[in-house]
């Protein structure tokens, strides 16, 4: 295979301190959606991404939000939404493990979702975060109380979007982003495109990078089985490959 179809984490763009982190976790090539999305998002695009977990889906997004921010600025910069606890507490560990290289006192990253008391997380807000990576519901109630501010951010990542959808989460989601300022990128990943997803990304995303790890077939609800072929959106059509691929 030429070196073009095996892209190194340093021809994606990513700075030094990243690639340290990824050095030391052992990640020695990028993953189809990595090669694939890290690129547009590090130049600023918004993304909409197809792929599923155990993709390398999370390292697709949360490099690029790393490299893009500001850490001298201790506003709240970017906002990942996830549909559980436990991929907001998964998606968190993994942003500060990619960022431990960066800055001097490194990234304050911090997962909000229901069920753990809100005077914690508004104290821990108040201290200066950079990333938030939260439940639609809880964000959306920390925007209301103002104890979160949409003012300084400018990336907002929607990992698992057909989830969110599942678990009655897409009315919040679009209030977020209804709220945001104009100039943020977003990347929103999904396993599937419902209708209401695809919603959200007409709605919300501006001419999007589409990215997404070759199926032989996938399934909108409400349809049979479409190749993607049948697709009409500009895509980059990332290859099967046995580790990384679900095909
Ligand atoms: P995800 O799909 O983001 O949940 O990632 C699945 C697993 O793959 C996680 O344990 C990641 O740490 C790991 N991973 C992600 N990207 C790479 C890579 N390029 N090389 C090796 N492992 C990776």
């Amino acid at each position: 295979m030429s070196a073009e179809a095996e892209p190194t984490f340093r021809d994606l763009g990513l700075i030094d301190p990243l690639l340290r982190s990824l050095d030391e976790l052992g990640y020695e090539q990028p993953t189809p959606i990595q090669a694939g999305a890290i690129p547009p998002l590090l130049e600023g695009r918004d993304l909409l991404g197809q792929a599923q977990t155990g993709t390398g889906k999370t390292a697709a997004f949360t490099l690029p939000l790393l490299q893009r921010l500001d850490l001298d600025d201790k506003s709240v910069q970017a906002i990942v939404l996830t549909p559980t606890r436990e991929l907001a507490l998964q998606v968190a560990e993994a942003v500060r493990s990619y960022g431990k290289h960066l800055g001097k006192r490194g990234v304050h990253v911090l997962p909000i979702y229901g069920g753990q008391p809100i005077h914690i997380q508004r104290n821990a807000l108040q201290r200066g975060v950079h990333v938030v990576i939260g439940t639609p519901g809880r964000v959306r109630d920390h925007l209301e109380r103002k104890t979160l501010s949409l003012g300084g951010v400018r990336f907002f990542g929607l990992d698992e979007a057909d989830e969110m959808l599942k678990m009655g989460f897409i009315e919040d989601v679009e209030w977020i982003l209804e709220h945001a300022p104009d100039d943020r990128q977003i990347a929103l990943f999904s396993a599937t495109l419902p209708r209401p997803i695809r919603r959200v990304s007409e709605r919300h995303l501006h001419d999007p990078a589409d990215v997404k790890i070759a199926h032989r077939t996938m399934t909108l609800p409400g349809t049979e089985p479409v190749s993607y072929t049948h697709l009409t959106l500009p895509t980059i059509i990332l290859p099967c490959r046995s580790r990384w691929s679900p095909c």
